[in-house]
């Protein structure tokens, strides 16, 4: 199975310019690389970045209904229509901002059912955590979930950052496939790299969800390329 590589830009970059750049440096250095990479731009430039055949759109958030009086919110279907194909959800740092596992559970349902994957970022309480999500979705549709162990101290800008290590990742795993059918696919998430990446590869992740390096094309496009195992 080929790798998958989510890029998380989170509220970067600045400018529609330079995300055009990122993007098409990215789509160039990653022809014919055998991976499957998804690049999460803020909403605002969602529009502009066209999927390519083998990098994917997709955005960082979305509601729960599909559409109606919701200021300030972006529907499910609305990012399908402009061409998105996955949505982040249950971001630590969405959770700080007040979102609670239950709205990530009703937004990963409205996802799916506007045939978006959803990417569900797992934190220290694995169980608790997909036992919410889970409860809501029917169990022919578990297994279109991407779901990311992903623990809040591993993320790069957190002070004192340290990525899990591959043995951690593995025994986070090892809780979330208990819970899971077998096809589903399950990333590592925080502070990852082109150096670290192949050990979770190894450890049993299917790829990556990628903050920082996602912002620097050279350094992505060789993690993308170093989670393929040869
Ligand atoms: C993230 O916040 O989703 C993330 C993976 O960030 P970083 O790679 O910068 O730790």
């Amino acid at each position: 199975m080929k790798p998958l590589i989510i890029a998380n830009w989170k509220m970067n970059p600045s400018n529609s310019k330079d995300a055009f750049d990122l993007a098409k440096a990215v789509v160039r250095g990653l022809e014919g690389v055998k991976a499957d990479v998804v690049l999460c731009p803020p909403f605002v430039y969602v529009a502009q970045l066209l999927p390519s055949s083998n990098v994917f759109i997709g955005a960082q958030d979305c509601f729960w209904v599909q559409e109606g009086a919701y200021t300030g919110e972006v529907s499910p279907q609305m990012l399908k229509n402009l061409g998105c194909s996955y949505v982040i959800f249950g971001h630590s740092e969405r959770k700080k901002l007040g979102e609670t596992t239950e709205m990530t559970a009703k937004k990963t349902q409205a996802a799916l059912l506007a045939s978006l994957v959803p990417v569900v970022c797992i934190g220290e309480h694995i169980e608790e955590e997909m036992k919410s999500i889970l409860k809501g979705i029917a169990p022919k549709d578990v297994s279109q979930i991407i779901f990311v162990y992903e623990p809040e101290w591993a993320i790069s800008t957190q002070p004192h950052a340290r990525p899990a290590t591959p043995k951690e990742a593995q025994a986070a795993f090892k809780k979330m496939c208990s819970l899971l059918p077998k096809t589903t696919s399950l990333l590592y998430g925080g502070s990852v790299n082109s150096k670290d990446i192949k050990g979770f590869i190894e450890a049993g992740a299917q790829g990556a969800l990628v903050g920082a390096a996602s912002l620097d094309a050279q350094e992505f496009i060789q993690l993308a390329k170093n989670s393929i195992s040869r």
